[in-house]
């Protein structure tokens, strides 16, 4: 099969190399359809990732059919249509039976980041998985949507399985990426009242509020604050920094009002940021962060495009075959790109 194979640090090989077999227990074949670009499979390509063990194929936010089942296998059959959660995980230890698997120390990723023990990922025709990683895909959900469940299903997570975003609350997100407008796109179908977004990219801002913002704001441009104070006078209930950048993180502190609740979404850097203890305890305002995803938040994340609430597929820019992967890699960094998707 073809396989985009990382042989060293910016060493990404089209190669063919042998299907694999699913010769362990509970492990299927996938034919992957549609695998996402994530900005993690940059960062293994760049060196910035502690989980990569060269040779290495990247791709984590894959769909597609099972070709072949393992041993007891159960829930699913050749010709099956399926969505492949990136992380498995053991599901006895405390973690795994509170609700709580992205904290298992026995995890495994096909491809992703995070855990020590890594699988080859869907930058390839093929890929093997565990049955638990696998959910149905219904039929009216798209193949390339189905591959954004986990990036979905991290936004739910964030904003309404951790931050309990209610009906008709303000709320800013802070970065319009693809996690940014996944967010947005979670806060409109919740019911979000009045909805701001930022983000430095004119385009990012466009499609924020064709998403579902109400407005959208450069954060460089003037006084951020008070854009937030006239496009909602009674201040955000909850603000998600889903930029990644310590810049973000000081914009939402500075976004606060008497309890706000924020969300610490988009940073994964060591950096660190300063806040006032009084000035946050007579605010009461509530901290929260929310990383990865859960069997909870990925079946979340299915029903919300089964019933049409979101639809992943609008924040897709770019498609490429896994024959054309150098050129994909090389439109992240178009200003106007949002997802990229490779349909091996
Ligand atoms: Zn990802
Ligand atoms: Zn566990």
């Amino acid at each position: 099969m073809l396989a985009a194979v990382l042989q060293g640090l910016n060493r990404l090989a089209l190669e063919q190399v042998p299907v694999p077999r699913p010769t362990g227990p509970e492990t299927v074949l996938v034919r992957v359809r549609s695998c996402g670009i994530c900005a993690t499979d940059v960062k293994a390509i760049k060196g910035h990732r502690t989980n990569v063990v060269f040779p290495f194929i990247p791709g984590h936010e894959a769909s597609g059919v099972v070709a072949e089942v393992g041993p007891a296998v159960e829930h699913f059959k050749v010709g099956d249509e399926v969505i492949c959660q990136p992380s498995g995980y053991c599901g006895f230890c405390e973690w795994c039976r509170t609700g709580r698997s992205h904290y298992c120390e026995r995890a495994f990723t096909t491809g992703g980041d995070g855990p020590m023990e890594v699988w080859p990922g869907a930058f390839a025709e093929y890929m093997l998985t565990r049955e638990q990683c696998l959910f149905h895909k219904p039929s009216a959900v798209s193949f390339d949507s189905a591959a954004l469940t986990e990036p979905l299903s991290g936004a739910w997570k964030g904003v309404i399985g951790t931050s309990q975003m209610q009906l008709g609350e303000t709320v800013v997100v802070i970065g319009a990426g693809s996690m940014g407008l996944l967010c947005v796109m979670v806060a409109a179908a919740a019911g979000a009242g009045r909805l701001v977004a930022f983000d430095p990219s004119p385009y990012a801002r466009k499609r924020a509020v064709e998403l579902g913002a109400t407005s959208a704001h450069d954060p460089r441009a003037g006084d951020p604050r008070k854009a937030v104070w006239e496009a909602m006078p009674e201040g955000p209930d909850l603000v998600i920094e889903a930029a990644g950048t310590i810049e973000a993180v000081n914009l939402m502190l500075r976004l606060r009002r008497r309890g706000t609740r924020w969300n610490l979404f988009g940073i994964t850097t060591h950096e660190t940021f300063v806040m006032d203890g009084g000035l946050t305890h007579f605010m009461e305002g509530r901290m929260d962060a929310s990383f990865g995803t859960t069997p909870l938040a990925m079946t979340k994340a299915i029903r919300l495009m089964e019933l049409g609430l979101v639809n992943p597929e609008s924040i897709i820019t770019h498609r490429f075959p896994l024959s054309r992967i150098h050129d994909a890699l090389a439109a992240m960094n178009n200003p106007d790109r949002i997802k990229i998707m490779i349909n091996p």
